[in-house]
């Protein structure tokens, strides 16, 4: 049935862009707080007080602009949105409109078949946030929470140029990864630090003309945009079908339900009176700022991943792995730097024992009980031979659960490796003596019981015994005749 119809999707993003301050007032941007406990005479509108725009903010969208190989505006305007709200006392919204700062960019996205899209992007401006309203706050009424009005956003718009729900994610990942990266915007999905409106439509295969769309507003996670976009694809393909019309409206996505319902007919800009603000002078952003931003520009995921193939001679899926985030790849950065083992050595732990334990906490790499340097010191242990691969993952639990270092803890638990060679003859004598069926087995030309052996030698010494030198030591002895 949805062959007949082609998908078109276009993304409306709203980044939270990583300030300390509020984006025309000095109270704190930090997400969360005691209601009202982050929001000044500015953010509550009081009659009288004025704007003052945060210079880190136009840094933030320029950085932006080049990455996405936009025109950055010379001359930017800020507007005022008018909309009568609860969560917006001053009656307006700070946004922009004719003049954004960030116009006419391309993203590349990589899809499912190995190929390469490119996706246009109509502009990017900067905006505040509004309040919440949180309903049920007290006695069925509902509060208002003005902490978040006036925190800073940069809405990332989309031609309708994406085909289908797999690359508008790709797309909303890349921008994440970008965001994160360039370290505007913290990342952070389940508190809302980038938001999603999608707007889809159909139009017969192959025709030119866009058909009408709808757009789902609001939705914080790559998954419920990915699940929106399906289900909106099909509710309006079975109403083309059926020979009804989609109606150019908004709706809301339940994710309990899986599925979109109205919340209002579409506005036009009109309904906004958008004019532009009297409050604030129009913005100029001198060539010689974008030289300045672009100068400064940290390394993207792309670039890293490459950079730690190349220089690290890590594998693809490695690579992918460790810059996952920023703060994942400076982690390993960090440990790969400070430990002897190598840099190889140090992605093994940390794709293996590390991201497990991380998960199996349900913890990310910023709230990691262990720092770099102490991994790198473990790690120290088993390149310089005091550890085996299984007295190291002892010592790397006990390390998590305590915090303590390596040594502290080799030396706490007696578990550095035995290679010895008297004390290791001493056990495999015991080990034979006390396997004397096994023993006759293994020189009947029953080979397989060697491994018996082993498992014995490394019970009787909990894992610490050098494994090669047990296998030299016990073929030795078992080809001695007795
Ligand atoms: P508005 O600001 O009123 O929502 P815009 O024209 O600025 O409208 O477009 C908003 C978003 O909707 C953009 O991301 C754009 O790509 C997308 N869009 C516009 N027309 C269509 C369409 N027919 N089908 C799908 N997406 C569309
Ligand atoms: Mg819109």
């Amino acid at each position: 049935m949805t062959e007949r119809w082609q998908p078109v999707i276009g993304l409306e993003l709203h980044m939270r862009l990583k300030t300390a301050s509020k984006m025309f007032s000095g109270a704190a941007s930090a997400y969360g707080g005691a209601p009202n406990t982050r929001a000044c005479a500015v953010d509550i509108a009081l009659p009288g007080v004025l704007p003052v725009l945060n210079g880190g903010v136009l840094k933030m969208a320029v950085a932006f602009g080049i990455v996405i190989n936009a025109r950055i505006a010379e001359r930017s305007v800020f507007a005022r949105k008018n909309y009568f709200y609860p969560d917006l006392p001053k009656g307006y919204q700070i946004s922009q409109y004719e003049s954004p700062i960030v116009e006419d960019g391309q993203l590349e996205i990589a899809l499912d078949d190995g190929g390469v899209k490119s996706v246009g992007i109509e502009r990017a401006h900067l905006e505040e946030d509004a309040g919440k309203s949180v309903h049920g706050a007290a006695d069925g009424m509902t509060g208002v929470d003005l902490n978040r009005a006036g925190t800073p956003l940069m809405e990332i718009v989309s031609r309708p140029q994406l085909a289908s729900a797999g690359e508008a994610v790709a797309y909303m990942k890349k921008i994440h990864s970008i965001g994160c990266f360039l370290g505007i915007c913290d990342g952070n999905m389940q508190e809302g630090s980038l938001r999603c409106d999608v707007n889809v439509s159909l139009k017969p295969a192959g025709a030119k003309r866009l058909g009408v769309r709808a757009e789902i507003k609001n939705l914080n996670s790559f998954r419920f945009v990915e699940r929106a976009i399906r289900h909106e694809i099909k509710r309006q393909a079975a109403l083309l079908e059926s020979g009804g019309e989609v109606a150019q409206e908004t709706r809301l996505y339940d994710p309990d339900l899986d599925a979109t319902r109205p919340m209002r007919g579409k506005e036009e800009a009109e309904d906004y009176r958008y004019f532009p603000d009297p409050d604030l002078l129009p913005v100029a952003i001198p060539p010689s700022l974008v030289d300045e931003v672009r100068a400064a520009l940290p390394e993207l995921q792309e670039q890293m991943r490459e950079r730690f193939v190349r220089d690290y001679g890590l594998s693809q899926a490695d690579a992918v792995q460790l810059t996952a985030s920023p703060e994942m790849a400076a982690w390993f950065e960090d440990c790969a730097g400070a430990c002897g083992g190598g840099p190889q050595l140090a992605a093994n732990w940390m794709t293996g024992a590390l991201s497990a334990a991380l998960n199996h906490a349900g913890i990310g790499i910023a709230d990691c009980p262990l720092d770099a340097r102490r991994l790198a010191g473990l790690l120290d242990r088993i390149a310089d031979g005091t550890l085996t691969g299984n007295t190291a993952r002892k010592v790397f639990d006990e390390m998590w659960r305590t915090g303590a270092g390596a040594d502290e803890v080799i030396a706490g638990k007696g578990l550095a490796q035995i290679s010895d060679t008297g004390e290791l003859a001493a056990v495999i004598a015991e080990v034979l003596a006390n396997s004397e069926k096994q023993v006759a087995q293994y020189r009947s030309g029953k080979e397989k019981v060697f491994g018996y052996f082993v498992g014995q030698v490394m019970k009787a010494t909990q894992g610490r015994a050098n494994p090669a030198e047990v296998n030299r030591l016990l073929k030795e002895s078992l080809e001695k005749a007795d």
